[in-house]
């Protein structure tokens, strides 16, 4: 039996039940349309021989993005990403500034 099965949204440690994908106060941040998608996917026993159906990690992925959007946590890492090309211009560009 696993005794640590947590919340699956981003930074979050909360304990939660291994058949529940996260905690209440998390689990409300996902879109009720999500939410019924996880449940039609979910399997009963499946978090016992830890073998959820594709459909479920799809569904599960979606709705912890869903939450991480919520909660602006994937917009800094959507950020970092973006980060480069905002300043790759004067990398590459070679000094057009007018400052040199
Ligand atoms: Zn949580």
């Amino acid at each position: 039996m696993s005794k640590h099965h947590h919340c699956h949204a981003i930074g979050c440690v909360r304990p939660v039940p291994p058949k529940l994908l996260m905690c209440p106060g998390h689990w409300r941040l996902v879109p009720e349309a999500l939410r019924a998608e996880v449940w039609r996917a979910y399997r009963p026993g499946q978090e016992k021989d830890k073998r959820p159906s594709r459909e479920y990690l799809a569904a599960a992925r979606a709705a912890i993005d869903a939450v991480a959007e919520r909660e602006g946590k994937r917009r800094s890492m959507a950020a970092r990403l973006f980060m480069p090309s905002l300043f790759a211009p004067s990398l590459f560009g070679g000094g057009k500034g007018g400052l040199g």
